[in-house]
């Protein structure tokens, strides 16, 4: 059965088999949908924590 070399993983959100290849853009996500409920997690994640050294490094932009 190995029409194709290519890896498989499994979708981190919905378990589908994703094959590792150049032209599955959304790996490790199976699509574009499940990228971004991946990412809305993130979001809600970085939402609940306050951005205290959000400047610390600003005052690197003159170089
Ligand atoms: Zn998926």
């Amino acid at each position: 059965m190995a029409i194709h070399n290519a890896i498989q993983v499994s979708c981190p959100i919905c378990a589908t088999k994703v094959s590792w290849i150049p032209e599955q853009r959304f790996k490790p996500f199976c699509s574009e949908r499940c990228k971004m409920i991946d990412l809305g997690d993130w979001a809600t994640e970085a939402h609940k924590i306050p951005c205290e050294s959000s400047d610390l490094d600003q005052d690197d932009e003159a170089l």
